[in-house]
């Protein structure tokens, strides 16, 4: 698929590249425009703000990593089939050739009444859009001990790709055979549907190969596998028979970093060798912190024409740290569409133009179940406007009827085209 044709058709925002006049451009040049949080949602965000304004725009993105590093794929280098390498991208492009200013610091406060975002290092800048995209939060709190474990390097979570993803795999590499591997899953919604299943999937997959007395044990809150159900299930039955165990419904409360034990809501105590515990999540702590999270106290209600969010006007909120829709994944590929219809209703409204009635999503998720084979999860999303939510197409999207390697290379292309989307 060629770069130019992928993604960036469904937010229908291409009419906003002809056209700018008078007083809205003027407007526009006015601006400016805040991107906190340069990952999925807020590097595109911060890229198709200058594209759709014909690079007109003053678009500011604050980040505190050096380089972009990629969740999606990141299960592939806790199984040790990839490196960490091959996920991360630089930054530069987005300042050399789209103009995006990059400031490397982390924002922890907003005053909407003042339109201020303060940084770590003390500076203040103002703004007249900021765009808010930080990602989920751990709530470490949700799991008796997990902090303290984590803390003494016994249980990672390496749910946001990076040094722990990589300790994980030591972790693994440096386990008996005949040991187990426990992740444990909290009730959705969670970053990713697909991702911990996937990831059990890239374990049992090192084990078969390295360590093949090992066991794989799946403890899911969920009633059930929460996507590619009856995938998942068919390839831990036909490649991993004896070494996958999947048992829904165990709500994991506790756990004992000294003994490597795990409690549960309702079962009986278990240990593990290797204990992967992700903890319920919530919108990233400055979405939180800034009073942004008016669903439950944990995710953000937006408006889902421009993303703004309920709770504060010109404060945009997109990616994982939003209430989704129904249906909706917290997946890269829908921040990076959340980025691109806020991103052009941004430009609409302070060009005085309509913002795009009728915005359309579209989402796949690909999951390695061994280091070549991949399924997939595809689905389209409209806007309807009686109902102001995004709904699934009818008949649209759809599963693979099966793993292939032909996914894998898909899945490979899919990867090296959005980070080309968001970063190129
Ligand atoms: C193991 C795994 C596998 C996955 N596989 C897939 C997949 O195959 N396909 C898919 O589509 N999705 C996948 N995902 C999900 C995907 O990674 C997320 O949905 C996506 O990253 C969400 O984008 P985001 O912009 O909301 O957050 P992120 O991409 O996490 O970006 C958040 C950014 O904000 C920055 N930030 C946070 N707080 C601040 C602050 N206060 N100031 C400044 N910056 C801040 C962070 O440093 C980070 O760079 C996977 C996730 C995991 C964990």
């Amino acid at each position: 698929m060629d770069r130019r044709h992928f993604i960036g058709q469904s937010t229908a925002a291409i009419g906003l590249l002809a056209g700018f006049s008078g007083q809205s451009r003027a407007n526009l040049q006015k601006a400016e425009v805040l991107v906190i949080g340069g990952g999925y949602g807020g590097a595109t965000a911060a890229k198709y703000l200058r594209l759709f304004s014909n690079n007109t725009a003053k678009v500011t993105l604050i980040e505190p990593n050096a380089s972009f590093i990629s969740c999606p794929l990141s299960n592939l280098v806790v199984g040790g089939s990839r490196t960490l390498a091959e996920l991360t991208s630089p930054y530069d492009n987005l300042s050399k050739r789209h103009g995006v200013k990059i400031i490397q610091d982390s924002v922890i406060g907003i005053d909407p009444d003042k339109k201020t975002v303060k940084l770590a290092s003390g500076k203040k800048l103002p703004y007249d859009k900021v765009i808010v995209s930080p990602g989920v939060s751990l709530l470490m709190n949700s799991i008796e001990g997990l902090a303290q474990a984590n803390k003494a390097g016994v249980t990672l979570q390496a749910w946001k790709a990076g040094a722990e993803t990589v300790a994980l795999h030591k972790q693994l590499a440096g386990m008996r055979d005949g040991g187990t591997f426990a992740i444990s899953i909290p009730e959705a919604p969670y970053r990713c549907p697909p991702g911990p299943y996937e990831r059990a999937c890239q374990v049992a997959s090192y084990f078969k190969q390295n360590k093949p007395k090992s066991k794989v044990l799946i403890l899911d809150a969920n009633q059930d596998v929460t996507s590619k159900g009856a995938l998942f299930k068919k390839v831990w039955a036909e490649q991993y028979p004896g070494m996958v165990e999947y048992l829904p419904k165990h709500n994991v409360t506790a756990v004992d970093a000294k003994t490597k034990t795990m409690k549960f809501e309702i079962q009986d105590d278990m240990k593990a060798d290797v204990l992967n515990l992700l903890p319920a999540m919530s919108a990233g702590e400055i979405a939180v912190n800034t009073g942004l999270a008016n669903s439950n106290g944990r995710w953000v209600n937006v408006n889902f024409l421009n993303f703004e969010s309920t709770a504060q006007k010109d404060i945009h909120v997109l990616g994982d740290s939003i209430q989704v829709a129904y249906a909706m994944p917290k997946s890269g590929h829908m921040a990076n569409q959340h980025a691109k219809v806020a991103a052009a209703a941004i430009v609409a409204e302070l060009s005085d133009w309509e913002v795009n009635p009728a915005p359309v999503l579209t989402n796949t998720c690909y999951s390695f179940v061994n280091a070549k084979e991949v399924v997939h999860v595809a689905s389209v999303h409209q806007y309807i406007a009686a109902e102001k939510t995004f709904k699934p197409v009818p008949g649209s999207g759809g599963l693979s009827p099966g793993p292939t390697t032909l996914e894998g290379v898909y899945a490979w292309g899919w990867a090296h085209n959005i980070w080309a989307d968001t970063l190129g």
